[in-house]
């Protein structure tokens, strides 16, 4: 086991004995840690898990996650080759949104899985993610935006399943997506 994925263990094992969220806890399946490369250049963090998500305990498997896969592969990239998790890490009942006390009660966390992964850039996807790291801005605005803050490179971009409902916005998360491998490269050059 890398030393990175088994420090992404002991992690999780952290998080249920933390019980955090015990409600969500009493009504999730089980817990949605996380899956992927735990060397991965790229991490993507959602919301929460749905209801696919829940039942096969990984993070985006259901119709936002296919449309995720596609545009990764028209950059090139399997699932394989990134990391992806959520802010909150239980589903929450009847997939309703995540309370903010939630999203703060997991975010320890999260920021501990983000220093383990160390990736060059944090992918956020939708508002809630962004807001987490980069908050006062405008997803509208900021989408498909670096940012740079406290030495961690952040691309915010609007939530795959929010293009499954407005067919404007899946060319603009396409058109997002198309400028990954330039921000890639010039990290790499810039290091
Ligand atoms: N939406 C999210 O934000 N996360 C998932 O894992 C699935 C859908």
């Amino acid at each position: 086991m890398s030393n990175k994925s088994d420090k992404l263990t002991k992690l999780k094992e952290q998080i249920l004995t933390d019980k955090v969220c015990p409600e969500l806890a009493a009504t999730a399946t089980q817990l949605v840690f996380g899956t992927g490369n735990p060397d991965a250049e790229l991490v993507f963090i959602g919301e929460a898990p749905g209801k696919n998500e829940d039942l096969k305990g990984e993070p985006f498997v259901g119709a936002a996650g296919k449309f995720l896969n596609e545009m990764l592969e028209t950059i090139g990239l399997k699932r394989e080759d990134i990391y992806i998790t959520n802010i909150v890490k239980y589903r929450p009942a009847n997939n309703r949104d995540p309370l903010p006390q939630e999203k703060a009660d997991f975010l320890p966390y999260l920021q501990q899985q983000m220093a383990i992964i160390q990736p060059k850039v944090i992918i956020t996807l939708g508002r809630h993610s962004m807001e987490c790291f980069l908050p006062g801005l405008k997803i509208s605005d900021a989408h498909g935006q670096p940012k740079r803050k406290n030495g961690q490179v952040y691309l915010p971009l609007f939530h795959p399943a929010a293009a499954l409902y407005n067919g404007g916005l899946r060319q603009t998360l396409l058109d997002d997506f198309a400028t990954i491998p330039a921000l890639l490269e010039l990290l790499h050059e810039i290091k």
